[in-house]
């Protein structure tokens, strides 16, 4: 079975490779094909760093998912059978400074490989998506139902692709799927993004900053998934025979920012001294939550869900692999 991974070079993009080419069952019967563009986010080196290149069920091939005659080029020689697209522009606040590579890559991007999947008659696309199409909530969860009400440019684009991937579905018949997960956390995240940015900073004994104000002190939930979970959870949902279906993945951990922030700093026996108060991004969802009743009715169950004990592990991964992000963090 041929899969061709968009955005391989990224964080969960790298770690669901890895997932693949690891699991017993799936590995004996796959041919990866990797395609990124190395963007910022994908030079990280990532897949040397796993020695995923010296794999021989593994190939990358550098593109960018905006260039349809090349992507159609690819296609053709290629002939994947199942399409993972993995590759977007994913930080909010690049998003709100400058929207434009998020319109290009998150909208542009995945119609080029809507169609091409279409011309190429693949079996099934797989879409990934995030929690934030749904916008914040107060005191529910959104189920795959619920209204889309994005409220940053990189969610909103997001949206716009889940859109015309079902689009895609209704009227092409495209098998597509889509999946939408809550934050993510894991090894290989680039260290811009919350978790990591705070760990590496604390490894170096330097301030973390926390969206602040008097009304708001760092009271943002988010719902953190184990990126592991989250790639099993994205490989079952694609052998599944069920078509433009949707389906949420929980981390079923929600946390305030803050609390996040206490914890980090305890495990490294820093006091709050170390929070460097920083305003409130532009728009800034105050929580995000999820259900995901449906995946859990179709069989699938999480297996890392002991958030305090995974990130104890994760802040060691960080300690233990500082040529891997101090690269990335100059
Ligand atoms: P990332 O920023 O770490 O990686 C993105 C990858 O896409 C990079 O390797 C980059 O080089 C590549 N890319 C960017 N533009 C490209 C283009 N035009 N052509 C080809 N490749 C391109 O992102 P991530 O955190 O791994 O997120 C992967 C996917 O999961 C994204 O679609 C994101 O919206 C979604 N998602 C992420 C989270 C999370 O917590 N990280 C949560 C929910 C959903």
């Amino acid at each position: 079975m041929k899969i061709l991974i968009t955005g391989g070079c990224g964080f969960i993009g790298t770690n669901f490779i890895m997932y693949l080419l690891n699991n017993e069952e799936i590995k004996q019967d796959i041919q990866i094909i990797n395609i990124d563009k190395q963007t910022y986010a994908g030079q990280g080196k990532n897949i040397e760093h796993l020695g995923i290149d010296k794999n021989p069920n593994y190939s990358f091939i550098k593109c960018d998912i905006c260039n349809k005659p090349f992507l159609s080029w690819i296609f053709k020689k290629e002939k994947p059978d199942l399409v993972f697209n993995f590759a977007a522009e994913s930080h909010v606040d690049r998003s709100i400074e400058n929207s434009e590579d998020f319109i290009l890559t998150n909208i542009i991007g995945t119609v080029n490989l809507l169609e091409v999947s279409k011309q190429n008659n693949i079996k099934k696309f797989i879409q990934i998506s995030t929690d934030e199409v749904y916008g914040s909530t107060k005191d529910k969860s959104f189920n795959e139902d619920s209204k889309l009400n994005p409220s940053s440019p990189y969610s909103s684009s997001k949206a716009a692709a889940d859109l015309q991937a079902i689009a895609y579905y209704k009227t092409h018949n495209l098998p597509v799927i889509i999946t939408r997960s809550a934050n993510n956390y894991g090894p290989y995240q680039f260290p811009e993004k919350f978790l990591p940015l705070f760990i590496t900073n604390l490894i170096d004994s330097k301030k973390v900053p926390l969206m602040w104000s008097e009304n708001n002190p760092g009271l943002n939930v988010r719902d953190w998934l184990n990126v592991l979970d989250n790639c099993r959870a994205i490989w079952f949902v694609s052998q599944n025979k069920e078509n433009g279906e949707i389906y949420n993945i929980a981390g079923e951990s929600e946390r305030t920012n803050i609390h996040m922030t206490k914890k980090l700093l305890n495990y490294f026996g820093f006091g709050e001294e170390m929070i460097e108060k920083i305003n409130h991004r532009k728009a800034h969802d105050f929580r995000y939550s999820i259900s995901s009743e449906k995946l859990k009715k179709l069989g699938f169950k999480f297996q890392y869900q002991n958030l305090d004990s995974e990130i104890d592990k994760l802040i060691k991964w960080y300690k233990e692999n500082q040529e891997w992000w101090r690269l990335l963090k100059k």
